[in-house]
């Protein structure tokens, strides 16, 4: 009987590859600091020049490993401080088995604290997948398989930015998908040249009615403004509307989703079901969009659960990453029955399937479920290339 208790972590800072800057090229009065950071005006939020993610080894007593992942974008150490301080001892001598009650366990030992998101829960988030990919490798089963089963052989794909300088380049990279099989585009209103209704409504004249159009504002807009933007957009037919204010005003949310034909979407920087449980209660959201880096396994089956039984959908959200939530982000995403898309990061996915062995795709308009056991992706020779061991 192979000794199947945790012996180990450890953490790795993961360069990806790029073509361009996230988001497209530095804006008027955007410069990179003396750490290599830029903060994008539209949005006031910070990014490094370089992308990178934070990816996860747990290693059992037996050898066997598994891989987790979460975001590694800004202060990369931090996290490796709190997996190597707190949660690889109170994890080392359990099983992959007691996954969830690892996440319960880990979870309340720093609420009274206020620690009940942020890097705490990102750093659980990047254990917990690592957790869930060792419980398919120790019984062969595809992480699909492990929660519950597929109701989806592949998974629609929506196209997300079309991060080009002018309107007609713009106009054209979404028809170039479109024509590729993509049936859905989104854009960002952060990074918009000239008028945001001009630009949708020249997208809604080239692509059609029947091309699904939606709209990230990065939680811009006040809830007045963006009622109004939402008036504006009417036209245009619109499938939904993301991240319309700021995240911590869950009334002015209620307020827009009240007054909107549109559905308000909602979730990526959320970490657990109580995040969302806060904004389905009050019906602010009619689509959750989970963020697998920032839930982990656990916590995005949980809010996907919950959301389906306040009949919202569940559209989760896709980054900057090595390949590793990626993949759990689409087994998971897999078992629902309540999901029309999957956010498709055309300028970063390719780029992250290229540092992993096995199965991750995105082609004329779907993806591939990976193929297990786990997570069924592996770091590859690329990968290492760009891995560095954080101590
Ligand atoms: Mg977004």
């Amino acid at each position: 009987m192979p000794d199947n208790r945790i012996r180990s972590i450890d953490v790795f800072s993961v360069k990806i590859p790029q073509e361009a800057t996230y988001l497209g090229a530095l804006g008027p009065g955007e410069a990179v600091n003396t750490r290599g950071y830029i903060v994008r005006r539209g949005n006031r939020t910070v990014y490094p020049v370089e992308m990178r993610s934070l990816v996860v080894r747990v290693t059992l007593e037996s050898g066997l490993v598994g891989w987790g992942e979460t975001y590694g974008l800004v202060a990369p150490k931090a996290l490796h401080a709190l997996i190597e301080d707190l949660i690889a001892p109170f994890v080392a001598g359990r099983t992959p088995y007691d996954v969830q009650a690892i996440w319960d366990d880990l979870y309340d030992l720093m609420r009274v604290r206020g620690y009940t998101g942020g890097f705490w829960l990102d750093a659980i988030a990047a254990v917990d997948i690592a957790l869930w990919d060792l419980f398919g490798k120790l019984t062969g089963l595809p992480l699909n398989q492990l929660l519950g089963g597929r109701h989806h052989d592949r998974i629609p794909a929506y196209i997300s930015g079309l991060p080009r300088k002018t309107l007609d380049e713009r106009v054209a990279l979404a028809r170039s998908f479109v024509d590729q099989g993509f049936g859905a585009v989104k854009i960002a209103a952060v990074v918009t040249y000239g008028s945001l209704v001009q630009e949708i409504a020249a997208l809604r004249e080239a692509l059609g009615p029947d091309v699904a159009l939606m709209l990230d504002c990065h939680w811009m807009y006040s809830p007045a403004d963006a009622i109004a933007l939402i008036e504006r957009l009417r036209p245009y037919d619109l499938r939904f509307i993301e991240a319309p204010c700021k995240t911590e005003d869950v009334a002015g949310l209620a307020d827009i989703a009240a007054h909107s034909p549109i559905p308000v979407a909602a979730g990526e920087e959320w970490r657990t079901v109580y995040d969302a449980r806060a904004r389905l209660e009050r019906r602010a959201v009619g689509i959750v969009q989970p963020e697998m880096g920032h839930t982990g396994v656990t916590q995005f089956m949980r809010m996907s659960q919950l959301a389906q039984a306040f009949h919202a959908q569940v559209i989760p959200h896709a980054t900057i990453g090595a390949g590793i939530f990626a993949a759990a982000s689409l087994h998971a995403s897999a078992t629902l029955t309540n999901l029309p898309w999957h956010e498709y990061q055309h300028s970063i996915f390719p780029h992250s399937a290229s540092l992993m062995t096995g199965r991750l795709e995105c082609e004329a308009g779907y993806f591939a479920i990976p193929e297990g056991p786990g997570l069924g992706v592996e770091p590859n020779e690329r990968f290492w290339a760009n891995a560095t061991q954080l101590s």
